[in-house]
């Protein structure tokens, strides 16, 4: 078993921490840290529509490049896509000799997208959870687990300040594990492709559109398929798949053990595999890069495509008959 970790000396964080980008993580990141004790000042580009909220929070703000430079530590929390654009243009000319660069995904630095000069300590503290999540868990008193890593120890200390920050966004009170930038970022991809996006997006898809050409009402296919889906793994991530089989009756449990592994078959596995070795060999990352540079069309086109089905159409119907609760 792993050692998981319950914290680390927030006193390394005595000087400036840039947080750069005020979304999902950054606004959870410059929040808790402050919260903590922590002097913060949040970077945004010009602009930006996050200025307001993150003043409003009584944070200090400025531009990027102002709230890179005399930072100890810059905190990178852009989205992925145009980090090595910022980086370029607005961090690397402004940031000091020997401060730290931090990540909260290893996706850019294992590809080499960024790169920062040897002298800087890169260290990543990826958060297992969405930023607002992050946020609302430390505001009562708990902490969302984190992964730390270091992939480059310029100063000799680049652990203990991984460590540290991990403890100031509050991810101590839940646990810290540490990792690499290629475990975090490979499992990262694999667990969104194969599992938890891609894999479940289309085991619902298959689920309510068999059921919907096999004649049933789209609106009970949508109750099975996808709403249940909610209940189900609130009761596996609280007690395993045991406590999930141990609370549906022996009917659902049977079933289970009998038909589960035909829809999850070799061929499932072997495919999973393919996606992995994709995965490992750079070849998903070259693909959607090369979207990216084309201004993400494949992305956008597929996005908009997705959003025509009948699961889609169906459910937003649905959930805003059963979001009105409370209303009666
Ligand atoms: P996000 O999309 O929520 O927000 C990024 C912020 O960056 C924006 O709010 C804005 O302040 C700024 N920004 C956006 N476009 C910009 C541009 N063109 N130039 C300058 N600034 C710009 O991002 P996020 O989801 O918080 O992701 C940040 C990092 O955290 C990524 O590396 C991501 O992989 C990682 N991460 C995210 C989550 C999550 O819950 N969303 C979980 C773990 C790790
Ligand atoms: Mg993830």
């Amino acid at each position: 078993m792993a050692t998981i970790l319950s914290g680390g000396d927030l006193s390394l964080l005595q000087g400036k921490v840039a947080v750069i980008g005020y979304g999902s993580q950054g606004h959870a990141h410059a929040l808790n840290l402050r919260d903590s004790g922590v002097q913060v000042e949040v970077g945004l580009r010009a602009g930006s529509p996050s200025g307001e909220e993150a003043q409003a929070a009584g944070l200090a703000v400025a531009p990027i490049e102002e709230a890179v430079r005399g930072a100890q530590l810059v905190s990178i929390l852009l989205p992925d896509q145009v980090q090595p654009r910022v980086w370029d243009e607005s961090i690397a000319p402004a940031i000091d000799a020997g401060a730290a660069v931090l990540f909260a995904h290893g996706f850019n630095v294992l590809y080499g997208r960024v790169a920062p000069g040897a002298g800087h300590d890169v260290v990543m503290v990826a958060p297992k959870g969405p930023g607002h999540v992050v946020r609302r868990l430390f505001t009562e008193g708990y902490g969302t687990p984190a992964l730390i890593a270091v992939q480059q120890d310029a100063s000799g200390g680049a652990r203990e300040l991984a460590l540290a920050y991990a403890t100031g966004i509050g991810a101590g009170r839940a646990g810290i594990l540490e990792t690499t930038f290629k475990e975090e970022t490979e499992t990262d991809l694999f667990g969104e492709q194969a599992v938890l996006c891609g894999g479940t997006a289309e085991l619902i898809r298959a689920g309510f559109e068999t059921l919907v050409d096999a004649g049933y009402q789209p609106e009970v296919a949508y109750y099975e398929c996808l709403h249940e889906l909610k209940l189900i793994v609130d009761l596996i991530w609280e007690g395993g798949l045991s406590h999930m089989r141990w609370s549906c009756s022996d009917t659902a449990e049977f079933g289970d053990y009998t038909r589960g592994p035909r829809v999850i078959d070799e061929h499932v596995r072997e495919e999973m595999s393919r996606i992995l070795a994709d995965i490992q060999s750079g070849a998903f990352a070259r693909e959607w890069i090369e979207d990216m540079d084309n201004g993400e069309a494949r992305l956008k086109a597929m996005r908009a495509e997705a959003a025509t089905t009948t699961l889609e159409t169906v459910g937003a119907e649905l959930r805003s008959l059963m979001h009105r609760a409370g209303d009666a």
